[in-house]
């Protein structure tokens, strides 16, 4: 596959471009608006809202925080959307579920 960003051939497997950085893998999961897990500054909503609309990270902090600056209503914004925005789901679902009745529950 290419990279979106700066048309280098790189590997179809690949989550982030070896060439420039842009993160390339989970397109199809980035539709959704949710705080990922790597490279926020706070709870990742700026992040997640700069990969949901396909705009650059700083940009989106820039504007957020002069809006919370000027009116006031970006913190309360960011709060909002801290609580409602959910958290990237992890790709490798690694929790292993714990064996049933591995230990005996003793009623009194
Ligand atoms: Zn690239």
């Amino acid at each position: 596959m290419y990279c979106n960003y700066c048309g280098k051939c790189i590997q179809d497997d690949a989550n982030v471009c070896a060439y420039c950085g842009t993160r390339v893998g989970g397109v199809i999961a980035r539709k959704r608006l949710v705080r990922p897990r790597e490279g926020r500054k706070i709870a990742g909503v700026c992040l997640g809202m700069a990969e949901y609309f396909d705009l650059d990270v700083t940009l989106v902090r820039v504007v957020w925080l002069i809006t919370a600056l000027m009116t006031g209503v970006g913190f309360i914004a960011y709060i909002i959307a801290w609580i409602v925005m959910p958290e990237e789901p992890y790709l490798l679902t690694s929790q292993a579920q714990a064996p049933a009745g591995q230990q005996p529950v003793t009623h009194p």
